[in-house]
């Protein structure tokens, strides 16, 4: 829209061609004073925006079309309920351009949906949502009725007699603690302020500590419950296991180190003595030069293996 057009739509230009009596601007123009709103006027329907009044399901693609959603509808008369006017108000959905029709319903003082969508039940049983039911339309009917007014009139005075000194009562509360505006708001920020304070303190604490969590003041029953537990620690395990091999050795020292290694030794010699024993007889035989004893030892003492010698022990 150019600056013109702008000024011309919100009324405020008045070209030079026009005399007041030719009357209002939109006169002059030759427009309704609602514009596009108005395109449909002569038959019977004025554009608006229609606010969706609780969440519906879209006939077209099934999608939820939430309460508030707003909409460009066309709003028409369809009938009346009494004097009031009953109005319909068509309009696209966006989700699937799906054409949804919604009515007023003067007497449940409801919208009901003609076609194109589906309401959404958001309805609960009174009993399952433990909720007081209030009363039902034919108890409001009977409320206009001046003679079942009359007759229970009576006790509904005597319940209100009842009431009172409760009603009072709770008036009373309610006053005594919203006198004193200052000092309640006084305490709630002194509280927030120490709260704030302490939770610094924690922090800066946990931090100091090298902790990425703040920790809380300590609380004497953690402390207790942390004392009843009983871990099984590895070196209650170590311990035992000490103490059963000591008790398994023999009494006597020995020659030297540990049994272990003193049995690895044993193996040892047995291995040389058979080696050395092999390439005597080798070199005997003339098998193989002396040159090569040392380089034939080798793979001699890495096929033998551990293994072979504890039988021979
Ligand atoms: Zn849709």
């Amino acid at each position: 829209m150019s600056t013109l057009a702008a000024a011309r739509a919100d009324n405020f230009y008045y070209p030079p061609e026009w005399t007041p009596d030719q009357g209002s601007l939109n006169k002059f123009h030759g427009q309704h004073a609602l514009r596009e709103r108005a395109r449909k006027l002569d038959q019977g329907i004025l554009i608006i925006r229609f606010e969706m009044p609780y969440n519906i399901w879209c006939g077209g693609c099934n999608s939820m079309i939430a309460k508030g959603v707003r909409f460009n509808a066309e709003k028409k008369q369809v009938g009346n309920y009494y004097s009031t006017k009953i109005w319909s108000f068509t309009m696209k959905s966006a989700c699937c351009k799906h054409q949804i029709v919604i009515q007023t319903d003067p007497k449940n003082c409801e919208y009901v949906i003609i076609s194109g969508a589906q309401r959404k039940i958001e309805e609960f049983d009174v009993e399952d949502a433990e909720t007081y039911e209030l009363p039902a339309d034919e108890e409001r009917g009977k409320l206009s009725d001046p003679f079942y007014r009359l007759e229970h009139q009576e006790e509904d005075l005597q319940k209100k007699k009842q009431a009172e000194p409760v009603l009072v009562r709770l008036q009373k509360v309610s006053d005594a603690r919203h006198s004193d505006d200052y000092a309640l708001n006084k305490a709630l920020r002194a509280r927030l302020r120490s709260q704030k304070k302490r939770v610094a303190e924690e922090e800066f604490a946990s931090r100091k500590l090298g902790l990425g969590l703040r920790l809380l003041p300590k609380a004497e029953d953690d402390t207790a419950t942390a004392a009843n537990v009983k871990f099984s620690s590895k070196f209650e395990k170590n311990r035992k296991d000490k103490r059963a091999l000591i008790k398994a050795a023999s009494i006597f020292p020995e020659s030297s180190g540990s049994s272990m290694s003193n049995k690895k030794r044993i193996e040892l010699e047995v291995k040389r003595r058979k080696i050395s024993a092999g390439a005597a007889s080798k070199l005997l035989t003339g098998t193989i030069k002396p040159s090569s004893w040392s380089q034939s030892m080798a793979p001699s003492i890495r096929h033998k293996g551990v293994s072979v010698c504890p039988r021979k022990l």
